[in-house]
């Protein structure tokens, strides 16, 4: 009789003979068994390729890491546990007390956070500048600013940053510009063509795209950029399970479908909503009234982005009544974007509920305010589902 390897301390590796599979595995392994102390010197020093122990990277990881830094153009990147993880690789594993950070006024809420009570808590200081206008970001700077971090197209406005203006003056100041591509995503635009050194994800949204999994990604042009933030984030343990890394992938085996056809129903969607009554305000950064509409198309293209903002009627009321009958309709109020299911998003009771009604209504918030996450669902249910929300919206304003 066969002698029986001691299979629960060495697994086997799947063995298929002359059958390959077509579907990429999963590897849950939390720790791999190195054959000797030099091989495992060879590891650690980078002779060798290997894992050694899951926080410091696995086989899921390191292929979804390869996938999206092949979309983004980008030399390398490092899979993190959540978009804000990504985010935090990249202000705390690159910069130090001292250091000074510019942020865009209207960055994601809790990367606002960080750059509000958590940087400056170690040390770092940090000043938010208005990213359509390099003029704005040019007039933060201080002789220690060490980082530029802007979003593309910011929520829930869905303003375009000035992205090149502000990367000629990075540049021209030798500092670093990280941009969080979440929104656009590299199918509409690939940020280090444009001059940013490093480059983030929320992989939780638009690429992963099932609001199954949360992750995040981080890019650096630069090696040793790179190096630094993974090193930061494997010793605070910001990196990301392997089953998550597994789900992100198959998701991202459709995520050019998904987002041409989220974007087209948006684009389409943003033509006819004004339509409805009890409807204004429409944005979408490719409307001829958008405050960006050139730089959106120099930047994005024909690719406008899967985001549409509206204002319904009837002020609290109104929001109320009309998320309900969405909701009624199959269109629910959930705090996500991206997910194959089309989502809407209050800002003033979520993203935006730390401001007063003034500082939203400096944005253009109101209590009206809804921004749509387009998915997949035909644009005529979509609508019909909006209608019903506006009409309920009107019938509840009086
Ligand atoms: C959601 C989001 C994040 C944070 O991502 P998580 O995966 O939720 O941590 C960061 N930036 C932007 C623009 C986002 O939309």
């Amino acid at each position: 009789m066969a002698e029986q390897k001691p299979s629960l301390m060495r697994p086997e590796a799947v063995t298929t003979g002359v059958s390959a599979p077509v579907a990429a595995p999963i590897q849950p392994s939390v720790v791999y068994a190195a054959e000797s102390p030099s091989a495992l010197d060879a590891q650690y020093e980078g002779r060798a390729a290997g894992h050694t122990y899951a926080r410091e990277g696995h086989p899921n990881a390191a292929a979804l890491a390869a996938r999206i830094a092949t979309m983004e153009g980008c030399a390398g990147g490092l899979v993190t546990g959540s978009g804000m993880a990504a985010v935090a690789s990249a202000l705390m594993g690159l910069l130090r007390a001292g250091d000074h950070v510019v942020g865009g006024d209207q960055l994601y809420g809790r990367s606002l956070r960080l750059m509000r009570e958590e940087l400056p808590r170690l040390g770092i200081a940090t000043s938010l500048a208005d990213a359509t206008e390099a003029g704005a970001v040019a007039a933060a700077l201080r002789p220690e600013t060490r980082m530029i971090l802007i979003e593309t197209v910011s929520n829930p406005m869905l303003r375009v940053a000035d992205l090149e203006g502000i990367a000629e003056l990075a540049q021209a100041r030798g500092i670093l510009l990280a941009v969080d591509g979440t929104f656009t995503t590299p199918r509409a635009l690939r940020a280090v063509e444009h001059g940013a050194d490093i480059v983030i994800h929320s992989v939780t949204k638009l690429l992963s795209g099932h609001a199954d999994a949360t992750l995040g990604w981080v890019g650096a042009r630069d090696a040793a950029l790179l190096a630094r933030m993974e090193s930061f984030a494997v010793t605070m343990g910001l990196t990301a399970s392997p089953f998550d890394c597994w789900l992100a992938e198959r998701g991202l085996l459709t995520f050019e479908l998904r987002y041409d056809r989220a974007e087209a129903t948006a684009a389409a969607l943003a033509e006819r909503l004004g339509d409805l009554p009890g409807v204004g305000g429409l944005r979408y950064p490719l409307s001829a009234d958008h405050p960006d509409r050139a730089r959106a198309a120099a930047l994005l293209g024909a690719r406008g982005c899967n985001m549409v903002t509206f204002e319904v009627a009837g002020g609290r009321a109104g929001a109320d009544a009309f998320a309900r009958a969405a909701g009624e309709a199959g269109l629910p109020m959930a705090p996500t974007l991206g997910d194959a299911g089309s989502t809407l998003s209050h800002p003033a009771s979520s993203s935006h509920r730390g401001l007063d009604a003034a500082a939203r209504a400096a944005l253009g918030i109101g209590e009206g305010t809804f921004r749509l996450s387009v998915g997949l669902e035909p644009e005529e249910a979509l609508f019909a589902a909006l209608a019903a929300g506006a009409e309920a919206a009107r019938a509840a304003a009086g």
